[in-house]
């Protein structure tokens, strides 16, 4: 049986690319990595259901 999946998107504080990644979905944070700059981030599920907020880690 597989997790379903959704995609969730934020912005780098740093660079300003949009990023995206696949989490479960009833994750609501997570940790990514800035695919342009490489920056580490902790992500966080808002009420919009794509957009996640972002902060450094
Ligand atoms: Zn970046």
């Amino acid at each position: 049986m597989t997790t379903p999946m959704t995609t969730a998107e934020w912005i780098c504080t740093r660079c300003g690319s949009t990023n995206r990644r696949l989490v479960p979905v009833a994750a609501t944070r997570a940790e990514d990595e800035c695919y342009t700059c490489h920056t580490r981030h902790q992500i966080e599920a808002e009420s919009r259901p794509v957009r996640w907020r972002a902060s450094p880690t």
